[in-house]
């Protein structure tokens, strides 16, 4: 079984690899929306496999570093793509969330990315 709790946040970003011209390359800016994936097996007697509260309260750190900052200056971060985005936030998380099983993550309404590790 999976469950999931999605966060949302606004980041500034460019991508420093795109031909000249290429409109990604200018600055600009994202509301992200992101989706985390736990699986396991429901705790018998609580009866869920994590409470939700406890996932926003781990991911509230990485929240702060992500919304309303420049990606680019993020160590790790200097080709913010939604790709290297969702390995880069998959690495900080997965010690905190031993049972992450996917992350994704939309950069738009209709593009995006899903990455389950390794
Ligand atoms: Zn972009």
């Amino acid at each position: 079984m999976e469950i999931f709790k999605e966060f949302t946040f606004e980041s500034a970003h460019r991508l420093p690899h795109v031909p000249d011209g290429h409109k990604c390359g200018r600055l600009h800016g994202h509301s992200f929306r992101l989706a985390i994936y736990l699986q396991g097996e429901p705790d018998p007697h609580t009866g869920w496999i994590r409470d939700f509260s406890e996932i926003k309260t781990i991911f509230k750190p990485l929240y702060e570093r992500l919304d309303h900052n420049y990606l680019n200056d993020i160590p790790g971060l200097e080709n913010p793509t939604s790709e290297v985005l969702v390995k880069w936030i998959w690495k900080e998380l997965k010690p905190l969330l031993p049972e992450l099983s996917a992350l994704r993550i939309h950069e738009t309404c209709t593009s995006g990315c899903v990455y389950r590790g390794d």
